[in-house]
């Protein structure tokens, strides 16, 4: 049974010092920091008793990794780990081979703690600093880190602690990957009761993320590459504080990839599969008119999902024919949009596509125009089929790919454009994966930890 007294002596000077503090202390938030300071040093003393408890106990030497002879000891040799807490020390016995095999030093009580030979900081805080480096730049996520460690922590420890977990992440993924290429269907996630009905949505957008020109190198120009997202969600209802039931994103899922939508397809079916899609009642894929989008919707999903143009963007189009065939005639072109754009909101393009087609007639039209009018006419009838928007209204569907095209952006724009970023590939992916897992609600089997504390303790 462990004793606080074995650990922790009430006359120990530094205690006797840290308790005065307490005891001085004239504001609440003074006496609670003052408090902790008492908590930080009783925890890294508890730790410390039970390590040192541990190191005295027989163990059993492995057999050498090289020869297979009974490693023999060669003494105790001190270990420490950066933790939550502040530094945490130990000693243990170190093994080595008794015919002088050159091997690296073992030591079975580190391999028990499920210490690394090379580690430095322990894993709940490397977890943490993984976990702030998600939302914040990694100086901020280090300051922060170092407030509650109570200890200086270096913005480089905590990028290093990304570019540890990343690839991890990315591994996880690969192997997922693989398994589907090889026809291996992923389980698919639980989900709430009540969304288990509720529609599926999905969607994808591109958006640009600056990256240094040359691999690790800060000189030159930003380089752009395009990152491809896609988003999957339940169509949930949620009820406004004056009793007006709106429809909200549920069981948000995201993807992402730096490159082609090419690279995006795989990664948006295998997190399509998982969540539901071969079972759904009703799956919904939500876009604007972006061609490669389309193209990877007809590709892998026309079979389980029904394609649904952005209703403000197919307007959007209509806009742009009537400005550039009713040039200068504002009300009138006003007027034709109005009608235009209420037939397509009601589920009848034909009016608007059929007006545009006879605008292309017009002799004399300059080839601005009709290029204009061209590229509108291709588009809505490339995408006469997914503008019923009546139905989807009656569904409660929204009409627009906002919530989708949003959370695509919120996912890169947040975290990878800030002011001076500038990203290697490398750098950019392992904290990419980081950040999905974290959005995806599998980063705390990614550490093996549980940060977040269980409700009925
Ligand atoms: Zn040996």
């Amino acid at each position: 049974m462990l004793c606080l007294h074995d650990s922790i002596r009430h006359d120990d000077p530094t205690v006797q010092c840290l308790l005065r503090a307490v005891e001085h202390a004239h504001a609440l938030t003074a006496l609670i920091l003052a408090a902790w300071q008492v908590a930080r040093v009783l925890t890294v003393h508890l730790v410390e008793a039970v390590l040192a408890e541990r190191a005295r106990r027989p163990l059993s030497w492995p057999p050498c990794p090289a020869c297979g002879a009974s490693l023999r000891s060669k003494g105790c040799a001190a270990r420490q780990v950066t933790s939550l807490f502040g530094p945490i020390q130990w000693r243990r016995r170190v093994g080595r081979c008794p015919r002088g095999c050159v091997i690296p030093p073992v030591a079975p009580l580190d391999e028990a703690l499920g210490v690394q030979p090379h580690q430095r900081t322990s894993g709940e805080l490397q977890s943490l600093g993984c976990a702030l480096a998600v939302f914040m730049p990694f100086a901020t996520a280090a300051q922060l880190l170092g407030w509650y460690s109570g200890s200086t922590v270096s913005p480089r420890a905590v990028w290093c602690g990304v570019q540890a977990a990343g690839p991890r992440a990315m591994e996880q993924l690969h192997e997922q990957l693989q398994a589907l290429a090889q026809g291996h269907l992923p389980p698919e996630e639980p989900l709430a009761a009540e969304l288990a009905t509720a529609p599926l949505l999905m969607g994808a957008d591109g958006v640009m993320v600056p990256f240094r020109p040359e691999g690790g190198s800060p000189r030159g120009q930003t380089a752009w590459h395009e990152v491809q997202g896609g988003v999957l969600a339940r169509l949930g209802q949620h009820r406004t504080r004056t009793g007006q039931v709106v429809p909200r994103l549920a069981h948000r899922r995201l993807v992402a990839v730096l490159g082609g939508i090419e690279a995006l397809q795989a990664r948006l079916w295998l997190e399509a599969v998982r969540q539901g899609i071969l079972h759904a009642s009703q799956v919904v894929w939500l876009s604007d008119g972006a061609r490669g989008l389309w193209h990877l919707f007809e590709e892998c999903f026309t079979a389980y999902a029904t394609g649904l143009l952005d209703f403000y963007h197919a307007a959007q189009q209509l806009w742009k024919s009537a400005a550039a065939w009713l040039d200068g005639r504002t009300t009138q072109a006003r007027r034709w949009l109005g009608w235009a754009r209420h037939r397509l909101r009601h589920g009848q393009p034909d009016g608007g596509l059929a007006d545009v087609a006879e605008a292309l007639e017009v002799e004399r039209l300059p080839e601005t125009t009709r290029d204009t009018l061209r590229t509108v006419a291709a588009y809505l009838e490339r995408h006469r089929e997914p503008m019923h928007y009546e139905t989807y209204k009656a569904l409660g569907l929204p009409l627009g790919s906002g919530m989708v095209a949003s959370a695509c952006t919120w996912l890169i724009q947040q975290r990878f454009k800030g002011v001076g970023m500038r990203w290697s590939e490398d750098g950019f992916n392992h904290l990419l994966h980081l950040r999905l897992a974290w959005v995806n609600g599998s980063f705390e089997t990614l550490f093996q930890v549980q940060l977040q504390p269980s409700p009925n303790k």
